[in-house]
């Protein structure tokens, strides 16, 4: 598979890792368009939300608010999903870009893949 979202999960590909469980995993955006931008991604491999388990996309907005909680960011941030090639979806791998300009706010990442 040459989904790289897919080797990042695997720990296969450069990423900075805010957070990850058996089911999401939540890493920086390369190319920040926000002071925060994380990318919450489910470990299952599909490109559209249509096609994303009920059980999964409830662990997304779970992890949602686990980060919200963590970052302190109850009252400023941002989610995005860019749902097809039409709606400006680059990568083919479902993910949402959660997006703040808090600032003064220190993103502890718990593994840097180099
Ligand atoms: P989109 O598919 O439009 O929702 O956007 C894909 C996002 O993934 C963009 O914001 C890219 O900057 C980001 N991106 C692409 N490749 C990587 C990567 N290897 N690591 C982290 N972010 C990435
Ligand atoms: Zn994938």
């Amino acid at each position: 598979m040459s989904c790289i979202f897919c080797k990042i999960i695997e720990h296969k590909a450069p990423a900075k890792i805010f957070y990850e469980d058996a089911n999401i995993i939540v890493f920086a955006d390369i190319y920040p368009r926000a002071k925060i931008h994380l990318l919450v991604t489910p470990k299952f491999h599909c490109s559209r939300i249509m096609d994303l388990p009920d059980n999964l996309t409830l662990k997304v907005f779970e992890t949602v608010r686990k980060i919200t909680k963590e970052l302190k960011l109850h009252d400023n941030f941002k989610l995005v999903l860019h749902n097809g090639a039409l709606a400006g979806q680059i990568v083919e791998h479902l993910h949402f870009h959660y997006l703040s300009n808090q600032p003064n706010v220190n993103v502890k990442y718990k593994t840097v893949i180099t």
